[in-house]
């Protein structure tokens, strides 16, 4: 008998150490009951320490990969993930205007918690305008969320939810504006803000130095989970228990010296 899970696709890059990039993605995919399918836009030289290098490839090259896809699989969702660069936003947002996915996560990936720059910093711009107003989930932490709005970085929770809105306004059918980074150690706090609910949901600070590839796992488990939940908000909500489960287990696994895996 055949079966047919709900199709993801990854549009990101590889993170050879395993923990983040298409590699976090594809795990979380298979984990949460999710067929998984990837689009590389670039590949990173790293392991946990750090990132010593980046490798793009050709926009002709990701514009076939993505082409040659939809010809023939139907994709429920989509997650994008780290882009590099101008160039890659461009051709990845004329792909998808082309091919119309119905679910898009798009995870503004901008500076590795290593703080190498995965990001151009003048391609801000060319997300905000192109590819903002294609997600229909948004998912900035505290830091991206000031850049996408050119602004400091939000230190109450009324500027959050301030920021919040504003990038609703940017175009973003919602928004779940992570707190992972804010400075409270008792809880790691998530704003999600859609255009009539703002929830914040609230869990128990994971306190571990091992929390590589936290971020894509989120993303990617709101595209694996969408299909299978009635609502965004019931997505968003399973998919940041998955996280924090990922999180608590992070320090049994040991990789690397650096800033270790979350454990899927
Ligand atoms: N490498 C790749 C390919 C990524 O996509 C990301 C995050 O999106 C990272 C590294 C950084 O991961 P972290 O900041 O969780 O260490």
């Amino acid at each position: 008998m055949s079966t047919s899970p709900p199709v993801a696709l990854t549009i990101a890059t590889s993170d050879p150490s395993g923990g983040a990039g298409i590699q976090a993605d594809l795990k979380t995919f298979s984990a949460l009951g999710a067929y998984g399918t990837a689009v590389l836009v670039a590949l990173t030289a790293q392991n946990t320490r750090g990132v010593t290098g980046i490798h793009v490839i050709p926009s002709s090259f990701i514009t076939e990969q993505i082409d040659t896809l939809f010809a023939d699989v139907h994709v429920d969702a989509v997650k994008i993930g780290m882009l590099a660069e101008s160039a890659v936003i461009h051709t990845v947002a004329e792909a998808l205007r082309r091919h119309r996915p119905g679910t898009v996560v798009l995870d503004p990936v901008m500076v590795a918690t290593s703080g190498d720059r995965l990001l151009e910093k003048d391609a801000v711009r060319d997300l905000r305008e192109q590819l903002v107003p294609m997600a229909d989930l948004l998912t900035p932490n505290l830091p991206e969320a000031a850049a996408l709005l050119d602004e400091e970085t939000a230190r109450t929770r009324a500027e959050v939810e301030r920021q919040a809105v504003g990038l609703c306004a940017l175009g973003a059918r919602r928004v779940l504006l992570k707190g992972g980074h804010a400075e409270d150690q008792d809880e790691s706090a998530d704003l999600y803000v859609d255009s009539d609910t703002m929830t914040w949901l609230r869990v128990p600070r994971v306190l571990t130095t091992n929390s590589h590839g936290t971020g894509c796992t989120l993303s990617s488990a709101v595209a694996a989970l969408r299909p299978q939940r009635p609502d965004w908000e019931s997505a968003v909500r399973d998919a940041k228990a998955y996280v924090t489960d990922a999180l608590a287990a992070a320090d049994t696994l040991a990789v690397g010296s650096g800033n270790g895996p979350v454990h899927h």
